[in-house]
């Protein structure tokens, strides 16, 4: 909801995900009620303004086909006959007659006739009693959509990899692989209607270090193209007009956070050592292999995952073997004698993929995702593993498998890893013998079971992400229950400690990988509860070594104690946030 505020200035408040402020002109990605300008036109102009619009028909039918082709082949011709009433829209003789006249009558450019005679059909259909009229509305809203971005030359592809001026982008959700492709020169921020704090386009804000907020509800509805904005990405906040009183305010904001990356600078190429000297490993999440750059620059001691999904995304065939042999390559090489953890391939979910032919799903978190995807798809699987384990004789790689569920899905990844070793001896190729094994700990069975799990491999990683979606029940994507998104929930706390007390017996690796990792407020509590590495975005690993050299073992594990026994999510949080801010108030002087 935009609050607005006698000095002019409106204000958006959602879930901060990236830090940072920026400010500029706002872009509004996907608005079905585009700012359209009026133009007259001449006599003359008119014949190449009617072409113009039937070329933003023609343009949009094939769009609508090529979807509906996509649908057809992968849920089968029912599902994709919605674009059959799509078509017939666009095909209304009485919409598109009267467009026309508009145009030739009232000498105005195709974009505002014609939004003025679609918004009229779209009010009066969305008014009348009849349940299937109504909801013809929604079909006409959505293709005079389509049409409206053609006519205004609004390829969404194009608005994010070729924007001419820096701005601020503005749209309802941005997936994964379109964050992927922001302009990062002229993208100054980012902000979204839905999303939480560990949407994958959130986890891509902060890799990117876009400052970025999500769960805005409705920014992309309330806000217009070209709106002036500041956007506070510490605190979640856009304020549209600022004022100059705001923007000192924020000025200093940013003053704050300059000297705070000066401080923490220092701790760059220090150990994250407590006071009372138990060390822990910081690692980097990564998402492709020209994110080197940045773990070099973090003081990362090693890639705890890099996310081999984003080399699938933003392409129309898998990468072949040689593809991700030269990235995996590339990155073991740089940072040798670090470790890398590679995760096999995690698709499905929010990260989709039409043209490997995973078809949309009811559930998709639940769904065809990850391991059970690689191990049904046998080729794509193993061909990343060979990929992997050629490129391991130029430096450290581990390979970590996601989402496993069960003990069979261990066994018959760590199965595989075992025929394409083979294969590639018997193909004279080298490679590491002893490469690490991992799990993801991403599922309660997958903790509930780790002592099973233990057996079979030489460490873990918690995907926190995952983990709390799936034990508490709560979409990790989904703004309205962002609240109920508890990381600090007992029944969390305790799958932790289950996994690490299974990890110990066995003297099997831990680590942390999923956001809570890279959260102040909840290192302390981690790190209490015994974990060997918090593995997080480049750009939060300052922070971690900071505090981390600030706190005291004996501290966390009194912490971690108090939190097992706690009934409290609340409660968790207070205390390990309370140890954090004590042992480091600077890193939390850019909250407002
Ligand atoms: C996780 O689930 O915590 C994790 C690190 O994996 P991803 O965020 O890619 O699902
Ligand atoms: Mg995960």
């Amino acid at each position: 909801m935009a609050e607005r505020l006698h000095t002019g200035e409106k204000i958006l408040r959602g879930i901060p995900v990236s830090a940072g402020v920026c400010r500029g002109k706002i872009l509004v990605l996907d608005k079905s009620r585009h700012a359209v300008e009026r133009r007259t036109l001449t006599d003359p102009e008119i014949p190449a303004e009617l072409n113009r619009f039937q070329q933003a028909l023609v343009k949009t039918r094939e769009q609508l086909q090529e979807v509906q082709r996509q649908l057809t082949q992968s849920l089968g011709p029912g599902q994709a006959s919605i674009f059959d009433a799509h078509l017939l829209v666009l095909e209304d003789p009485s919409v598109i007659d009267e467009v026309v006249r508009v145009i030739q009558q009232e000498k105005v450019n195709a974009e505002d006739a014609f939004h003025r005679v679609t918004d009229r059909y779209i009010g009066a259909l969305a008014k009348v009693e009849d349940e299937y009229l109504r909801e013809r509305a929604t079909d006409m809203r959505d293709v005079s959509g389509r049409v409206m971005n053609n006519l205004l030359g609004l390829n969404e592809h194009l608005d994010l990899a070729h924007l001419t001026e820096p701005c601020i982008i503005i749209a309802h959700d941005l997936t994964p692989s379109k964050t992927a492709q922001l302009d990062r020169k002229n993208v100054l921020g980012f902000a979204t209607d839905i999303g939480s704090r560990t949407s994958h386009t959130a986890i891509m804000a902060r890799s990117l270090r876009i400052p970025a907020i999500v769960g805005l509800k409705n920014a992309s509805e309330v806000l217009e193209s070209g709106e002036y904005a500041l956007l506070d990405g510490f605190n979640g906040h856009i304020v549209v007009n600022p004022t100059d009183q705001t923007l000192f305010e924020y000025g200093q904001l940013v003053r704050k956070q300059v000297s705070l990356e000066e401080k923490l600078r220092d701790a760059l190429n220090q150990h994250a050592v407590t006071l009372d000297n138990h060390r822990l490993f910081i690692s980097a999440n990564i998402e492709q292999a020209g994110d080197i750059e940045s773990v070099r620059n973090s003081g990362a001691e090693g890639v705890g995952l890099f996310r081999t999904e984003y080399l699938f995304l933003n392409r129309d065939h898998p990468p072949t073997e040689e593809e991700q042999y030269q990235a995996y390559r590339q990155v073991a090489a740089a940072l040798k004698p670090s470790p890398v953890v590679i995760r096999t391939m995690d698709l499905g979910g929010d990260k989709l993929l039409t043209s490997l032919g995973i078809p949309p799903e009811m559930n998709p978190f639940l769904g065809w995702r990850a391991i059970r995807y690689c191990l049904q798809e046998e080729d794509i699987f193993r061909a990343q593993l060979r990929a992997i384990l050629r490129a391991s004789v130029e430096g450290n790689l581990k390979i970590m498998y996601p989402m496993i569920s069960g003990l069979d899905e261990l066994n018959q990844a760590n199965a595989f890893v075992a025929q394409s070793k083979n294969e590639l001896r018997k193909e004279g190729v080298a490679f590491d013998d002893n490469i690490e094994l991992g799990a993801m700990i991403e599922t309660p069975s997958a903790a509930v079971i780790a002592d099973a799990l233990a057996k079979r491999v030489q460490f873990f990683s918690l995907g926190t992400n995952d983990l709390i979606q799936y034990t508490l029940a709560v979409d990790r994507m989904n703004e309205k229950i962002a609240h109920l998104y508890e990381p600090t929930h007992p029944a969390i706390v305790r799958l932790i400690k289950t996994t690490v007390v299974a990890a110990r017996t066995q003297k099997v690796w831990v680590s942390v990988c999923g956001e809570m990792a890279g959260d102040p407020t909840l290192v302390p509590l981690l790190m209490g509860l015994g974990v060997d590495e918090l593995s997080a975005a480049p750009a939060l690993l300052p922070q971690l070594k900071y505090l981390v050299r600030r706190l005291k073992l004996a501290d966390a594990q009194e912490l971690a104690k108090f939190a097992l026994e706690c009934e409290s999510a609340t409660e968790i949080l207070e205390r390990s946030t309370a140890l954090a801010q004590r042992a480091a108030p600077s890193l939390f002087d850019t909250k407002k």
